[in-house]
């Protein structure tokens, strides 16, 4: 059975500060894109809510930490501080499943989307401001209503699980090895 189109959608882009949330909060860390790098092409119909699918990180750990972003805090350089010019590589340099979640950017007015995406894999570094290559593969569900911190973790996991359940479906079993993918 082939991948329903749209799918796949491959993006290309750059790892941004986000509003440093994720991590700290949830302790679900989300790779933010520029949502310049997000038009709504790169969103199947247009819809925000959770999607599914592979990304790949290259480039070097914290490079061009933390700016250009339109989320950045001036006053936080939290993430500045730990620039590491090392390449990604090893098991972080690989083609990883990963749960992105897509919504209006309030920088924007809510006009334009943007896009986070929780790569599951424990990498030895955070990498701002590295590339990021991501198959958007498929939709699992809108956006929903914030309850708790608690609730909210939960969803994710769940929908970490769906997201392993259909990647291990037969038709997604080539999309790693796609030229769009560097072969690390
Ligand atoms: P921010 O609000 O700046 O995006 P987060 O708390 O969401 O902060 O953390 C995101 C950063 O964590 C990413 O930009 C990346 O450098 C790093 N990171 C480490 N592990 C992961 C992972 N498994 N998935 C996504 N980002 C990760
Ligand atoms: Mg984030």
């Amino acid at each position: 059975m082939p991948i329903e189109p749209p799918y796949p959608v491959f993006i290309r882009s750059k790892v941004i500060p986000g509003f440093g949330r994720g991590s700290s909060d949830l302790g679900i860390p989300t790779a933010n894109i520029p949502a310049d790098d997000f038009t709504t092409s790169a969103v199947p119909h247009g819809q925000t809510g959770i999607y599914f699918g592979l990304a790949q990180v290259s480039g070097s750990y914290g490079s061009n930490n933390a700016t250009n972003s339109p989320n950045k805090d001036d006053n936080d350089d939290s993430v500045t501080a730990t620039a590491n010019t090392s390449l990604i590589s090893g098991q972080d340099a690989k083609v990883l499943p990963m749960v992105m979640s897509v919504g209006w950017n309030p920088f924007y007015q809510n006009k334009q989307a943007s896009a986070e995406v929780h790569i599951v894999h424990k990498f030895v570094n955070q990498f701002y401001g590295a590339n990021i290559t991501i198959a958007v593969l498929g939709y699992i569900r809108p956006e929903s209503d914030f309850v708790s911190i608690q609730a909210l973790v939960d969803e994710i996991n769940h929908d970490i699980e769906i997201m392993h359940d259909r990647l291990s479906q037969p038709e997604f079993a080539a999309v790693a090895a796609d030229g769009a993918f560097s072969n690390t």
